[in-house]
């Protein structure tokens, strides 16, 4: 497989139940164990406030950078099998999760399908992408701004970084 076979993607992961910061790791093992990902970098994992459904215990955030010639429906595919694998149950929407894995952007450009959008809806506005996401290179923008530029007029102030992914 030539570099050339290779497309960038960013993975958002997150966690509010059971041992955050593994499950964390868990899903960052699963991504490297992965024969045709390759994790190239990865943010700190940061403890962030609830988004929606605000009577839940607080997330850990963090955002991981790939490689891979993999397209974006099978990416999405294997971090759903992913989540099925750690042990999530689907329960309501923005509600308590063991572990999410979204895909928050790719070097391609927009997708936007049934079952996919990229970059991931809202993450202009969220702060707990955001904040990890500033952390991997400014050649990644959402909706033509980097991170870093979005995260000016958000409140990032309960955003707080508590520990490193492995690979930082
Ligand atoms: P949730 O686990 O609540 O984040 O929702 C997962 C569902 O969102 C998946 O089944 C996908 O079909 C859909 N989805 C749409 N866009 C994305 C994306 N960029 N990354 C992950 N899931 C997505």
């Amino acid at each position: 497989m030539s570099a050339n076979d290779q497309t960038d993607y960013v993975v958002a992961l997150g966690s509010n139940l059971g041992d955050r910061r593994q499950n964390l790791r868990t899903a960052l093992s699963a991504l490297q164990a992965h024969p045709a990902i390759e994790v190239v970098q990865s943010s700190h994992i940061y403890e962030t406030p609830p988004w929606g459904d605000l009577n839940q215990w607080a997330f850990y955030n963090a955002c991981v950078r790939i490689k891979t010639p993999l397209n974006p429906d099978a990416l999405l595919e294997f971090c759903l099998t992913t989540e099925v694998s750690m042990g999530r149950m689907r329960d309501k929407k923005w509600g308590p999760r063991l572990i999410d894995l979204d895909i928050v952007w790719w070097s391609g450009g927009k997708v936007e399908t049934e079952h996919l959008t990229i970059p991931h809806p809202f993450a202009d506005i969220r702060a707990f992408v955001l904040v990890p996401l500033s952390e991997l290179g400014d050649d990644i923008k959402i909706n033509h701004c980097t991170a870093t530029v979005l995260l000016e007029t958000l409140d990032q102030a309960e955003c707080a970084k508590v520990a490193s992914l492995p690979g930082t």
